[in-house]
């Protein structure tokens, strides 16, 4: 779809990728790998993630004709290229600060109001992380910053092992630095920890293109996976989250009032 074809009255599907629409062998135990799809390949070509019946009778479902397919994930595009699923219109990615066009071009439009929003971030960006690399070092963690658009944005902590003690550690002491008033915040899954902007993600990304380029969708769905998709989700009509999914994980820990 271009954007000229756009009339609004569709079906607009903003999906997070990883543990939502595919994921890690890792992540299926005890899965028939018979069963399942190959969705993303590594480095070496060889398949990585895959989807399972499920996520693949999801996946036909949202990948029919009327239902605009738009993939929202903090895969960069080296990352996005070894995902073999094809998308025909608009792409977010790295965490929302790089929006791609129906054509695969940055949208120029977004990327200089990114990088507006990232130059006075600079500074904080830079102390978190010299503030955390020699504990970080010591752990055995790796350390790598991430750019957009030229700017770093991010800084993602990987232990090898996924050990869940040295990331909870690793998050405790990124988020006792960045509390609320912080412009950074820090994100979490079971693989890694990462330092990016707290106003500038996935969720504003949906908002523009759904003020600026899709705008009159007669349906919006959200589909997420993680406590950090949370805010994309919110700006969608409906929310559709995997049940062993971190969210999902999340909600029903919590004692929800019935008011
Ligand atoms: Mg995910």
């Amino acid at each position: 779809m271009t954007p000229a074809s756009w009339q609004g009255g569709g079906i607009v599907a903003f999906a997070d990728l990883d543990d939502t629409l595919f994921q890690t062998l890792r992540k299926l135990p005890g899965t028939d790998p018979a069963t399942l799809t190959p969705m993303t390949v590594n480095t070496l070509g060889a398949p990585h993630s895959h989807a399972t019946p499920a996520q693949s009778a999801l996946l036909e479902l949202l990948s029919a004709g009327h239902v605009t397919l738009i993939p929202v994930t903090g895969r960069d595009a080296q990352a996005m290229r070894r995902v073999t699923l094809s998308f025909r219109s608009w792409q977010v990615m790295d965490h929302g600060l790089t929006i791609l066009t129906p054509d695969g071009r940055p949208d120029p439009a977004w990327a200089t109001q990114v990088a507006a929003h990232l130059r006075p971030l600079q500074a904080a960006l830079h102390a978190g992380t010299a503030a955390i690399a020699a504990h970080a070092a010591q752990t055995g963690a790796r350390l790598t910053r991430h750019a957009a658009h030229g700017l770093p944005f991010m800084t993602v902590l990987k232990h090898p092992d996924a050990d869940p003690l040295v990331l909870a550690d690793l998050q405790d002491r990124w988020e006792a630095a960045h509390g609320p008033d912080s412009p950074l915040r820090v994100i979490a899954n079971a693989n890694n920890v990462s330092l990016l902007p707290r106003h500038l993600g996935k969720a504003a990304a949906v908002r523009y293109l759904l003020g600026e380029h899709l705008r009159g969708a007669a349906l919006t769905l959200g589909l997420g996976d993680s406590v950090s998709d949370l805010g994309f989700m919110n700006e969608c009509d409906f929310a559709v989250t995997p049940r062993r999914g971190q969210l999902m994980r999340t909600l029903r820990s919590l004692t929800l009032p019935q008011r």
